[in-house]
């Protein structure tokens, strides 16, 4: 491994050095490990990064050279150029050279070798980016001037990156108006065999997203019903017999804590986001239609089927608040459904699970009530009204993708029992 960042580039350099590389602060520059040049057309429809290129990227001159029969065959029909990261291997493996790096104050190879990576993107012209890799989407975000992860003041309209596993599956609208999808290259499996079905739809929607195709749009739902509508959806809901997908938005963790809206959904009828509080506490309604509306929820919660994504949660304050009185009530539950399901390995959060049965932005960090608790005082009204429209929307579109992937879950057992 180098140790100065100040060496001499060779000759086989000068290509990378030309379209931007910083080889002369590199700490790969003298490890006779690349550069692996980028391969494709350069008007391609879709830019695949890798992370960087291990001994058979390097040995064939390709980049992404393990999984380039894969991508083949997923992205048939799709023009598209692969480059990595970093252009060379940094042996054996980036986080066992980082420590080597800093320790020997070496420079970084993910900071020279930025601007080729930064050129890249910039002379790419299609319409969809696919980051195989944790690295490679942390560099995307990084030459877009993207943050990724959570800040302790996350403001409404913040775009920002969730953290890659979260991220996984969910294509993100970078500044110019390019989608970013982040996944694992398929060579994962090797570790993480589990993971391949999600990787497999990663790559096809990056595809879709490349040939110009669209996220799928928000569901019909109903904001702010009034009482009659509320009692209507009710009526309806109960006659029909269906199970009802239940999701509440609170003020807090506890038992106690405020339930601000719950949302309903039932096949056959359009999301109703029941509200019942404010963000800011004020309440929706007077006591007296606050008591209506708790006592049509009560009824529906205690005679239909219900289903629900970690339902022991949401059933802990509904019992408590009494907006659901039998405390025997079995439901069906999303988490539980995945856990004995064939990705009984993957996560088991709502982000991971919908990712493999609709194609969404991951919207969560933006209105998640724990971004809302410092921010609130601050905001216009009109901002304010904005932000109930979002927190509601933000119900509806998780009622949305619960249904969608409780459905596929379903499905999915159907066939392995087949
Ligand atoms: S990783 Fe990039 S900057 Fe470093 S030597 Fe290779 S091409 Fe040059």
């Amino acid at each position: 491994m180098a140790t100065s960042a100040y060496r001499e580039p060779l000759p086989h350099h000068i290509p990378a050095i030309k379209s931007g590389a910083n080889c002369a602060r590199c700490p790969l520059v003298n490890e006779s490990c690349g550069p692996v040049a980028g391969v494709g057309p350069a008007n391609a429809q879709l830019l695949v990064v890798g992370d960087y290129p291990e001994g058979p990227e390097v040995d064939a001159g390709r980049p992404i050279e393990t999984d380039w029969s894969t991508l083949r065959r997923l992205l048939s029909g799709v023009s598209f150029r692969v480059v990595n990261s970093i252009a060379c291997y940094p042996a054996p493996d980036l986080k066992t050279a980082r420590k080597i790096w800093k320790r020997n104050k070496a420079g970084s190879a993910e900071e020279a070798c930025l601007d080729l990576l930064r050129n890249e993107l910039s002379a790419f012209g299609g319409h969809a980016i696919l980051a195989l890799g944790e690295h490679a989407m942390a560099a995307v975000a990084k030459c877009y001037g993207v943050t990724v992860g959570r800040g302790a003041k996350e403001r409404s309209g913040d775009k920002r990156l969730a953290a890659h596993g979260t991220q996984r599956g969910h294509p993100f609208r970078l500044p110019d108006g390019k989608w970013l999808l982040p996944s694992y290259p398929p060579k994962h499996k090797r570790r993480a065999p589990h993971w391949y079905g999600a990787i497999v739809d990663d790559i096809k929607n990056a595809a879709h997203l490349a040939k110009g195709g669209d996220v799928i749009p928000d569901p019909d739902w109903i904001y702010r019903p009034t009482l009659e509508t509320i009692l209507d959806w009710c009526f309806k809901s109960r006659a029909s017999g269906q199970p009802v997908m239940v999701d509440i938005e609170t003020a807090g963790l506890d038992s106690a804590s405020q339930i601000r809206c719950v949302g309903l959904g039932q096949e056959g009828l359009p999301i109703i986001i029941v509200p019942r509080f404010q963000i800011d506490g004020t309440p929706y309604w007077t006591q007296r239609d606050l008591d209506k509306v708790d006592s049509h929820l009560r009824v529906l919660h205690d005679s239909t089927p219900l289903q629900f994504q970690n339902g022991y949660f949401d059933t802990r304050l509904l019992l408590h608040q009494g907006l659901m009185t039998n405390r025997r009530k079995t439901w069906q539950d999303l988490k539980d459904l995945h856990r004995n399901s064939r990705e009984s390995d993957c996560s088991h959060k709502l982000a991971s699970i919908s990712s493999r049965f609709a194609l969404v932005e991951l919207w969560k960090g933006d209105v998640d009530h724990k971004a809302l608790e410092y921010d609130d005082a601050e905001l216009t009204p009109e901002q304010k009204e904005q932000r109930e429209y979002e927190y509601h929307l933000y119900c509806a579109r998780d009622i949305d993708l619960q249904m969608r992937s409780i459905r596929g879950v379903v499905c999915w057992q159907a066939e392995d029992l087949a």
